[in-house]
């Protein structure tokens, strides 16, 4: 095959990042938007040894599992990448995938994985699922202010304020400032030039409380005639914080280091299961509440607390798996890297009147340890024990001196919740080498539409 090449391909597998693949004479081709079971014509546009790119021309017999995409922006646009596939082979993709890693690089056998992997928590309506958008500003080529979405790899705008996948009132609230900016002549920042005023807006909705917050991310201090943009917004039902975060760095970071009310507070509450959340311009907090509540009751279920127990939630942000499990527990410690984020899963702590979690900054593999032999130390030789440990640590999994740490502590389950199943499985794997046994596996659907997959594992302690 040689670049530009036309070709009749049939779509039999779906790559990592969900484009389609298909062979001819053996030769691989990838190709974005084809949906597998399609039948479509290609172009080549990149052609190595023994695979290469190819572009979807046109589609000759769609797939079963092709649909209409909901957003007209969708193949361009870098948010979506499975918007054409049919959201039951989104789930059976995500499951694959999961199987996938960990067969291959967990070394678990198909039998063994047959019979304890669950199927992928999925959503009832796979869009409008996000409580928070950062929307960059830009100008089009008439000069007037735009807002949307990157296209995929790019930093051009793709001028779209009607999201699929966030909440229908963003639309409201970013024409009123589109139109506000026009009015007053304000101009969106530009990366090229440095110069502009508005960078980004970010838009949080309370999905439990209806409270919507407003971020301005500027490039300036102030915003002139704030007075009238005020007044737009607040006309919105529900809004109950605007803020403005001041950013002149030639950065690609979006918020700066600290914000300002401009009307309201600096916060809005949200609930997850019964816990209730302050939140504010610069806390993480997860994207999707529907399925972070379902993921928390499967780490929960997972975790089967009867009531004394004591449980680490490593990687705990803002406490949030914490606090959940502390409703059934004898004594929660979270540890977290990011000192904010503590001083929020505190704060939510004492909002909830939750009096038996304690966190901890530092990295997960570092401050466990450290209190491993500390314990050792005053207790004259008797070892710290834990009942469950649960980690939630970012893509790149967790660290060796974690996992000896906690294979130390011999809690009797372990429950692991994960953003990339590459990582899991190898740590499942090290777990697996001493002492542990996989007993569950489900992967659960935060991210409809796009290629990303959660899981919750549970491992326990072998008897000897
Ligand atoms: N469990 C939380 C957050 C999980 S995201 C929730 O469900 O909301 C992973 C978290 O790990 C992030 O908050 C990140 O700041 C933190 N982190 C990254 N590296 C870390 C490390 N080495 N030790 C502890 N926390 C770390």
């Amino acid at each position: 095959m040689q670049k530009n090449d036309m070709a009749v391909i049939e779509i039999t597998d779906i790559g990592v990042g969900g484009e389609g693949i298909g062979k001819i004479d053996g030769y691989t081709l990838f190709v974005k938007d084809a949906v597998i079971g399609d039948r479509a014509e290609v172009k080549v546009i990149k052609a190595k040894k023994n695979y290469g790119y190819a572009r979807l021309m046109r589609v000759l017999e769609p797939s079963p599992y092709r649909v209409e995409p909901r957003c007209r922006f969708a193949r361009q646009c870098g948010g979506c990448q499975l918007q054409e596939m049919s959201y039951g082979r989104q789930l059976a993709f995500k499951e694959q995938k999961v199987r996938n890693s960990l067969e291959r690089i967990g070394g678990f056998s198909p039998e063994l994985l047959d019979r304890i992997t669950e199927p992928a928590v999925g959503m009832e309506e796979p869009f409008g699922y996000r409580n928070k958008a950062q929307f960059p500003f830009g100008t089009d080529k008439e000069g007037h202010p735009v807002t949307g979405f990157y296209a995929g790899r790019t930093h051009d705008i793709i001028a779209n304020t009607d999201c699929a996948l966030g909440v229908p009132v963003n639309h409201e609230i970013l024409e009123s400032i589109l139109e506000f900016m026009e009015k007053h002549h304000i101009a969106s920042y530009d990366e090229r030039t440095g110069t502009g005023l508005i960078r980004h807006v970010l838009i949080r909705y309370g999905f439990a409380t209806g409270e919507i917050m407003v971020c301005f991310v500027i490039n300036g201090t102030s915003i002139p005639n704030a007075g009238d943009l005020i007044k737009s917004l607040t006309a919105v039902p529900g809004m109950t914080a605007i803020t403005v975060s001041v950013n002149t760095r030639r950065t690609n970071v979006i918020m700066g280091e600290s914000f300002e009310v401009l009307w309201g507070q600096g916060y809005i509450t949200d609930y997850i299961g019964k816990i209730r959340y302050q939140i504010s311009p610069l806390s993480f907090y997860q994207v999707n509440p529907v399925q972070t509540e379902k993921l928390y009751s499967l780490a929960l279920e997972y975790a089967d607390l009867k009531g004394g127990e004591t449980v680490w939630d490593l990687y705990c942000g803002i406490g949030t798996i914490s606090l959940f499990l502390a409703q059934k527990a004898g004594q929660v410690y979270g540890v977290e890297i990011v000192p904010q984020a503590i001083e929020d899963a505190r704060r939510n702590a004492r909002l909830n009147g939750i009096e038996n979690a304690e966190f901890f900054v530092g990295k997960a593999e570092e401050v466990l340890p450290a209190y491993y032999e500390r314990y050792e130390k005053e207790h004259g030789g008797e070892q710290a024990r834990a009942d469950v440990i649960v980690v939630d640590p970012p893509r790149k999994g967790c660290d060796e001196a974690l996992l000896d740490t906690i294979v130390k502590m011999q809690p009797e389950k372990v429950v692991y919740v994960s953003c990339d199943c590459a990582t899991l499985a190898r740590d499942l794997k090290i777990l697996c080498g001493n002492g542990y046994t996989l007993k569950r596996v489900r992967p659960v659907d935060q991210f409809p539409m796009t290629v990303h997959v959660e899981t919750v594992a549970l491992l326990t302690r072998d008897v000897v």
